[in-house]
């Protein structure tokens, strides 16, 4: 994925419900190959916080797995989003 200019990108998203849906779908392999491409290649290069919500979904998902079980605690995953976001942010 190319690294998209934060200043060309909408910093609001008007979908955004509909964003997170299909991005839990791509994360989960539920989305088909064309869902993908349109949504990795055309929505999210545009559209800062589904960028966001993308990068921040990802990094939870690789931290899970490597750190322990699926049945995460809740107070786990949200520090880990914390913590992401901070990331993101800086
Ligand atoms: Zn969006």
């Amino acid at each position: 994925m190319s690294n998209p200019d934060p200043s060309k990108m909408k910093q609001d998203c008007p979908e955004k419900n509909e964003c997170l849906k299909m991005l839990q779908l791509i994360l989960d392999g539920e989305a088909n190959s064309e869902q993908k491409e349109n949504f990795l290649k055309n929505h999210l290069e545009e559209c800062m916080p589904c960028y966001k919500n993308y990068h921040l979904e990802v990094a939870i998902r690789q931290l899970l797995k490597t750190k322990c079980c699926k049945d995460a605690p809740q107070e786990l995953v949200d520090d880990i989003k914390t913590k992401v976001i901070k990331n993101l942010a800086s």
